[in-house]
């Protein structure tokens, strides 16, 4: 197995700057030893102009088989014959994948000490695989590899044997990428697509893949067209993981998309207040809005669903009546920053133990969410695709049950006395929809009675007599019987 990555350069910024990138220095063959034969890595050009770095991988096909032993399904065939003659040795398929991991470890996190810089950047890169194993041929390799970047995509398959060209191709492909890409971006681009376009995965799949796929997906996966073919090939066509991947991805795709952007209506200064006094933003009114229901139902111990960047969190700390608050959000990016934002490593024992950051997806039903006297949702429901809803209200209203629960959504009737939002448009990019008041009201009537809440509903923000108020809110609390049932049953 063989794979070969070029890049050029100029004397200010010399190609064989790839070997401080890579971890590899060009002047030295290395080898080492991975789990399933001997890894090399060694640079048949280095120059200023141009440097390639190549890695070869010798597969040792007995330990193969031996390893493949009592491991259930994997790539090792079967038949007693083919466990001696496969192609996994000759072939870049996963084994190339797991060579990489332990040959390009640093680069593939993207890491360069001695360059840092550098490796944030994209560089003219070069890969090629001579004999690439494709199921699904060369046009697999095109819509795989072509939405990633590469100016370049070439897949030409390669005869089963050039004397005899009747016999037609075979299953590999020479492989030809060319671009301009950070590096660690193209290796774990790699890392993932090559077993999946050898589609025999020689381990049995382990529920960590998932992560590892994830991990590696990084900045690419999420929103690529063959997403789903991508995940299943990966995950050997587990469909429970196959599911759980899809779903994570989805969610990443949201917080990403949610992260980026500014919420600019949101932070926009209503215009309509009192010239008078300071304008107040939307969000913050939300949050007093949020606060006062929260002090009117005595709640002590809160959760903030789909917390965001913490801003709630913070100010639900300020006030000492709040003594648990559990923050929960998709996006270990928005969490990173929440957890900044408050300083949790620099705060004393007593204010930081009223608080729990936690990643958790609020489509599934959490133990851990059980038991507390409020959850807010604050602008989170409308991230949810429609189909999706009925599940984070399982989660929510069915499994955790808190006695008070806090809706907050946008009132898209108000929509047009935004100025700055073009007729028609949703107030930020990522909403899946956004609700009348009318819709709201039916929506969370049906809720409340399923689950043996009353609700009531709060304008948010100026009300205007035609459209009602920017943001709704709707404060649902658990009816007494319900509660009593709840006490008796746990007494
Ligand atoms: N509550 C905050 C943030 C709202 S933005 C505020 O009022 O300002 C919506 C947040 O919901 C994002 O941080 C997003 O990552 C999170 N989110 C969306 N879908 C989610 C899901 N299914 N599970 C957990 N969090 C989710």
């Amino acid at each position: 197995m063989f794979l070969t990555i070029s890049t050029t350069g100029t004397p200010e910024r010399p190609a064989t700057d790839l070997g401080y990138l890579l971890h590899k220095h060009p002047d030295k063959a290395q080898t080492f030893s991975t789990s399933h034969g001997t890894a090399q890595v060694f640079y048949p050009e280095a120059s200023a102009e141009r440097c390639t770095a190549a890695l070869l991988l010798e597969v040792d096909p007995v330990a193969l088989v031996r390893r493949g032993k009592g491991k259930g399904r994997g790539g090792a065939p079967d038949a007693a014959l083919a466990q001696y003659v496969n192609d996994r040795p000759y072939a870049a398929s996963s084994l190339l994948s797991v060579a990489m991991t332990t040959v390009f470890k640093s680069a593939l996190n993207g890491v360069c000490r001695a360059m840092p810089e550098r490796a944030g950047e994209p560089l003219p890169l070069r890969i090629e695989v001579p004999a690439l194993p494709a199921r699904g041929g060369a046009e697999l390799v095109h819509k795989l590899f072509a939405p990633l970047g590469w100016t370049r995509v070439d897949a030409v398959a390669v005869p089963l044997d050039e004397q005899f060209p009747e016999w037609g191709d075979s299953r590999y492909v020479r492989l030809v990428l060319e671009g301009e890409l950070r590096l660690a971006d193209a290796l774990r681009q790699l890392y993932v697509l090559l077993p999946v376009l050898d589609d025999a995965k020689h381990y049995w799949v382990a529920p960590d893949e998932v992560d590892k796929l994830l991990r590696a997906g990084e900045g690419w996966l999420a929103g690529h067209p063959e997403q789903k073919l991508i995940t299943s090939r990966y995950l050997s066509r587990r469909w429970g993981l196959t599911r759980q991947a899809m779903e994570r991805l989805e969610l990443v795709r949201l917080a990403e998309s949610d992260d980026l952007e500014v919420e600019s209506v949101d932070n926009a200064v209503d215009e309509t207040t009192d010239t008078e006094e300071k304008p107040v933003p939307l969000a913050e009114r939300r949050r007093e809005a949020i606060l006062e229901a929260l002090r009117a139902a005595g709640a002590a111990r809160v959760l903030d669903l789909g917390c965001g960047q913490g801003q709630l969190v913070q100010a639900l700390l300020k006030d000492v009546r709040f003594t648990e608050i559990v923050g929960v959000d998709v996006s270990m990016r928005a969490l990173t920053v929440a957890a900044r934002r408050l300083k949790l490593d620099r705060m004393g024992e007593r204010q930081a133990g009223r608080i729990t950051l936690r990643q958790g997806a609020l489509t599934y039903t959490d133990k851990q969410l059980k038991g507390y006297d409020a959850a807010v949702l604050s602008e989170v429901v409308e991230h949810l695709d429609l189909p999706r809803l009925p599940a984070l209200e399982y989660a929510v209203f069915g499994s955790a049950r808190p006695r008070t629960v806090l809706v907050t959504t946008p009132n898209v009737e108000y929509n047009v006395r935004w100025e700055t939002l073009p007729a028609g448009h949703v107030r930020h990019s990522d909403h899946r929809f956004e609700w009348t008041r009318e819709e709201f009201r039916d929506w969370s009537g049906q809720v409340a009675a399923r689950h043996g809440y009353t609700v009531e509903f709060v304008p948010v923000g100026p009300e205007d007599p035609e459209v009602g108020p920017p943001t709704q809110m709707a404060v649902f609390t658990m009816t007494t019987a319900q509660e009593t049932t709840k006490e008796a049953k746990a007494a």
